[in-house]
């Protein structure tokens, strides 16, 4: 990963090396998987949701360095968060990633996720970035529509 600025880098590879939120959590709480086959990261993503707020996340799987401690600095950025307010977070790191989605993107403190800008000069390794993002996301569409 040439081209990322050093410091960046030392933090990607501090939550990769040292993740932050890794295990399980029993049902009834929630497993949603990813798989983002360009490089092989997978990632599991288990959500205990409290008054619409994320109680407790935990990260499973394997991967790269850019997928894993994206996973990690999620966890840190979204744990005790309304639903609400990780949908904005989420939106804000893929508008960092050059994904834009409709509507206006919030201005959001992205934390230690901000060590990943530089990788959207990668667009390859854009996908291993948001692979967490999005399983959150799945995660929590599949717990909304079986909770109506
Ligand atoms: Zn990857």
């Amino acid at each position: 990963m040439d081209g990322l600025d050093e410091l960046y880098m030392e933090i990607i590879l501090d939550h990769y090396r040292d993740p932050r939120n890794r295990g399980e959590l029993a049902p009834p709480a929630y497993m949603a998987e990813g798989f983002n086959p360009m490089c092989g990261d997978e990632v599991k993503v288990f959500l205990d949701i409290e008054n619409n707020a994320v109680k407790e996340i935990r990260i499973g799987g394997q991967g790269c360095s850019i997928s894993q401690a994206s996973a990690s600095m999620m966890t840190t950025l979204i744990e005790g968060k309304s639903i609400k307010e990780v949908h904005q977070i989420s939106k804000a790191f893929k508008s960092m990633m050059a994904i834009n989605e409709e509507g206006v993107v919030e201005d959001v403190d992205l934390g230690d996720l901000e060590a990943l800008q530089g990788v959207v000069k990668f667009p390859l390794r854009i996908k291993c970035a948001i692979l967490s993002w999005h399983t959150l996301e799945q995660g929590l569409k599949e717990i909304a529509a079986s909770t109506q």
